[in-house]
């Protein structure tokens, strides 16, 4: 309420992924990480985490077990029942509730709108598409019984009224998903977690976690964002502690790889401690004579930044 409806205007347009949800938000995606040299696997279930005190230290596959390297993070972007099953002693919401949707293949009129909103029916959502007319039932557990041959026939008769198509049911698909959102309750509200946890490298994502947002598409890629700055403060931690002090540098500069080509001095690098209370006498004074010199100056004009807090 607060983001749309209270904040008006451009924040309260609907938006609707025309070519579909793989064209407007996975193809991109999967673009952008390969473009950045990731490599995505599927198919592959995460059967336990190996936790150390302050780290989580490894995944284990079933058939592979991945190290995670200082440095590395783990963003756990599973539902709210796997994390629980995952990561011990994390808050989750427990309560889900379902969505039904239905698909009818048919030739829409041209001028119905790409998105209705439908009162005092089963009907709740009708989208339309170039070839076909799609239904969403959120809070949809009272039809998770009802056949979906007679559910079909349901809707489809209110669509068709709404739509103006005076056709019998055209080939259909129905889609129940009986933990489709966490129960949007005080309660349930009140279990969802933050994105950090007690292990720095390990940060939690998806729609149920404390995103501020119901459970939507854009409450996940929010927890996403969130979950990725919690990690790369965390992996930072790692960075500044055991890290050789060239892969620090790799590290940073890992994004850009020409980079990586103009420092070959730093796989000779030596590593040292500095003991700054050990300086040697003739160091110690001319840093010192520094540190006073430097107290007079005057400090420039200063950028002011936007600090997302991120939840504990
Ligand atoms: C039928 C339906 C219709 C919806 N319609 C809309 C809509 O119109 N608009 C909207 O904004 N939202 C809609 N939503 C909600 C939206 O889909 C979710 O909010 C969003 O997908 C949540 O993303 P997520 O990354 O949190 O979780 P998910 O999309 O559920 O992703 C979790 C992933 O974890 C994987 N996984 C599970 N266990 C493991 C494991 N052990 N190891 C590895 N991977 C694992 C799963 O395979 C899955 O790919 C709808 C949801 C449903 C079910």
């Amino acid at each position: 309420m607060r983001e749309t409806l209270l904040a008006g205007g451009r924040n309260c347009r609907p938006l609707i992924a025309a070519g579909g949800l793989s064209e407007a938000f996975v193809d991109p995606a999967l673009a952008a990480l390969e473009a950045r040299g990731a490599k995505v696997r599927f198919g592959a279930r995460l059967r336990a985490i190996a936790f150390g005190e302050t780290k989580a230290e490894a995944l284990d596959f079933g058939d592979e077990t991945i190290e995670l390297k200082p440095g590395e993070g783990l963003v756990l972007a599973v539902p709210a029942w796997v994390a629980s099953g995952l990561v011990p002693g994390i808050s989750v919401p427990t309560e889900f509730r379902a969505i039904v949707n239905a698909h009818f293949r048919c030739s829409p009129p041209p001028d119905f709108s790409p998105i209705t909103g439908v009162l005092g029916a089963n009907t709740e959502w009708i989208f339309r598409f170039p070839d076909r007319l799609a239904v969403t039932i959120s809070a949809a557990d009272r039809l998770l019984e009802v056949p979906r041959e007679e559910l079909a026939e349901k809707i489809w008769r209110e669509v068709a009224e709404i739509a103006g198509i005076a056709a019998p049911l055209p080939a259909w698909q129905i889609i129940k998903e009986r933990r489709a959102t966490f129960a949007a309750t005080p309660e349930q509200n009140a279990k969802r977690p933050g994105a950090a946890t007690r292990w720095h490298n390990l940060a939690l994502a998806g729609d149920w976690t404390a995103t501020g947002l119901p459970a939507t598409i854009e409450g996940a890629i929010r927890s996403g964002n969130r979950a990725a700055d919690v990690v790369l403060r965390g992996v930072g931690q790692d960075l500044r502690l055991d890290v050789p002090v060239e892969h620090v540098v790799r590290r940073l500069v890992g994004l850009d790889r020409p980079v990586l080509g103009k420092l070959p001095h730093l796989s000779r690098a030596v590593v040292g401690h500095a003991r700054v209370p050990d300086l040697s006498v003739a160091h110690e004074i001319g840093e010192g004579a520094a540190g006073l010199l430097g107290r007079r100056l005057g400090v420039g004009p200063v950028h002011l930044i936007k600090i997302d807090v991120v939840g504990p």
